[in-house]
C-alpha cells in the first residue's frame, strides 16, 4: 500500500475511527481538523497526482480563516471585469482584498500534507463501495490491485461530483451542470473576466482567469452536448485562439439537501455545495468539511446540517434566486451587468464575496439591494 509519504503497508484490512474519502480541498480539510483533535483518521485519495480542472480562484479572506497556504498562489487579482451580452463592460476594482489564483495540483497536495502533518494517515486508493452501513461502516477500497476493507465509526465522503460514496450509500446525487475549460499560454488579461450572453453561455457565463504564465478560460452550460461549440463562440467573441487542452467536467447545482446518511457525512462537491451564480466551490467545500468534522468530533452527525444551514443557507438561497432571475436570458443578463455598474452594489457584493465571515448585516444589505430589482 502506498501512503502519501511513500510508506508501504501490507494489511488487507484496516480499522480507524473516521475514513475520509477523497483528498481534494474538502477531504483534506476534514482529515486535518479530525487529526488535530486527536481523532484516528485515514484519508483515501484515488490519485495523489490528480489535478482537478478548476479556475482556482479563492477570495483572499478565506486564507486567514482557513489557514491556507500561499505557495500555490500564482497571481493576486485586484480587478474584475463583467461584459454583458451587448458588450457593456463594468470593471470593478477590488478594495480590501483580492482573488488568489491557485494552482490546484499544488494546492491540493499541500492541503493533504497538512492533514498528514496533523496525524492523519493518507492512502492512495480508490473507494469502491460500502460493504456494510450501520454503527460501524465497512468500506471497500482498491489499493493497487487489491481490495482493502476499512472499518470505521464514521465516513466523511468528499469524493467530488462523481461521488461513488453517494451512489453506494443509496443517496440521490445533486443535479449538475457542465463546464468546458482550457489553458492558453499568454497572459492576456490582468482581470478575472466574466462574459455573459446566450450565444456562448445560456444560463451561465464564460470566463477568462489569469494565472500568471497562462490564463484559464471556459464556458458553462446545462448540457454537455453542444458545449464545445458554445465555447468556440466565446473564443471568437473574446478573440482568443482555439488552443487544444480542452477538458470537460461537471459542477454541482446546489439545491439538494445532502448532508448525511447516518454516520456517513457528505461534504463539498459530493454534497452539491457550490455557490449558485458564481459557481465557487473551494471555500465552501472546505467549510462544509470543517463542519462535518466538528459534528463527528462531537459524536452528533446531525449537527453538521445545523452548522452548515446556520452559516450558509440564506446566502445560497439568495444566490440561487439571483442566478435563476438574472441569467435566464440576454435581457436579464444585460440588467444584471448594468446593476453591477452602481458603486454601492459593487461595494456590497465585494464585501460579501471577499470576506466570507461577513456578518448578517452585510448579507441583509445585499438582499435589500437586489430585492428592489427582482420584480
Ligand atoms: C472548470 C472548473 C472551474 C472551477 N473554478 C473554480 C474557481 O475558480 N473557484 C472555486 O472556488 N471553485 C471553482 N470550481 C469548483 C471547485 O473546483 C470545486 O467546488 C472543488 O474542487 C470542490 O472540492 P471537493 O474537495 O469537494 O472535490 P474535488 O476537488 O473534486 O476533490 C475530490 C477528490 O476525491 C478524489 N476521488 C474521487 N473519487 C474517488 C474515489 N472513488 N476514491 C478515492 N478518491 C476519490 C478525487 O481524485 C479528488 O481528489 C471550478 C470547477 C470547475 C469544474
Amino acid at each position: 500500500m502506498v501512503t502519501n509519504s511513500g510508506v508501504k503497508r501490507s494489511s488487507a484490512s484496516l480499522r480507524t475511527k473516521v475514513l475520509v474519502i477523497g483528498g481534494g480541498p474538502a477531504g483534506s480539510t476534514a482529515a486535518r481538523v479530525l487529526a488535530e483533535n486527536n481523532v484516528d483518521t485515514v484519508l483515501v485519495e484515488k490519485d495523489f497526482s490528480f489535478v482537478k480542472p478548476c479556475g482556482g480562484g479563492i477570495p483572499s479572506g478565506a486564507f486567514e480563516e482557513l489557514d491556507l497556504p500561499y505557495a500555490p498562489v500564482k497571481k493576486q487579482i485586484r480587478k474584475i471585469k463583467m461584459v454583458s451580452p451587448s458588450g457593456r463592460t463594468v470593471e470593478v476594482n477590488l478594495k480590501g482584498g483580492f482573488i488568489a489564483m491557485v494552482e490546484r495540483g499544488q494546492f491540493d497536495s499541500i492541503l493533504r500534507q497538512k492533514a498528514e502533518d496533523a496525524g492523519a494517515e493518507l492512502l492512495q486508493g480508490r473507494f469502491r463501495r460500502f460493504l456494510e452501513i450501520g454503527r460501524q461502516i465497512i468500506s471497500e477500497v482498491i489499493v493497487g490491485d487489491s481490495p482493502v476493507r476499512i472499518t470505521s465509526d464514521y465516513v466523511i465522503a468528499a469524493d467530488g461530483i462523481n461521488s461513488r460514496a453517494l451512489v453506494s450509500a443509496g443517496v440521490t446525487p445533486p443535479m449538475a451542470c457542465y463546464v468546458i475549460t482550457q489553458r492558453l499560454e499568454s497572459p492576456l488579461t490582468d482581470s478575472c473576466e466574466f462574459w455573459f450572453g446566450s450565444e456562448h453561455a445560456p444560463g451561465f457565463y464564460s470566463w477568462v482567469f489569469p494565472h500568471g504564465e497562462y490564463v484559464s478560460t471556459g464556458t458553462g452550460g446545462f448540457r454537455i452536448k453542444g458545449l464545445r461549440a458554445l465555447h468556440e463562440n466565446f473564443l471568437k467573441r473574446r478573440q482568443l485562439p482555439a488552443g487544444d487542452s480542452l477538458r470537460g467536467y461537471k459542477v454541482p447545482l446546489w439545491g439538494s439537501n445532502v448532508f448525511n446518511k447516518g454516520r456517513i457525512l457528505f461534504a463539498g462537491d459530493a454534497a452539491g455545495q457550490v455557490m449558485p451564480l458564481t459557481f465557487e466551490g473551494i471555500y465552501y467545500a472546505m467549510k462544509a468539511a470543517q463542519f462535518a468534522a466538528e459534528a463527528v468530533i462531537r459524536d452528533k452527525p446531525s449537527e453538521y446540517k445545523k452548522l452548515w444551514k446556520k452559516r450558509f443557507h440564506t446566502r445560497f438561497s439568495l444566490m440561487k434566486r439571483l442566478w435563476r432571475y438574472f441569467l435566464k436570458d440576454d435581457a436579464s443578463m444585460e440588467k444584471f451587468v448594468s446593476i453591477c455598474e452602481r458603486p454601492y452594489v459593487q461595494e456590497a457584493s465585494m464585501r460579501l464575496w471577499l470576506n466570507k465571515k461577513a456578518d448578517k448585516g452585510a448579507l441583509l444589505s445585499y438582499i435589500n439591494i437586489f430585492r428592489k430589482f427582482i420584480v
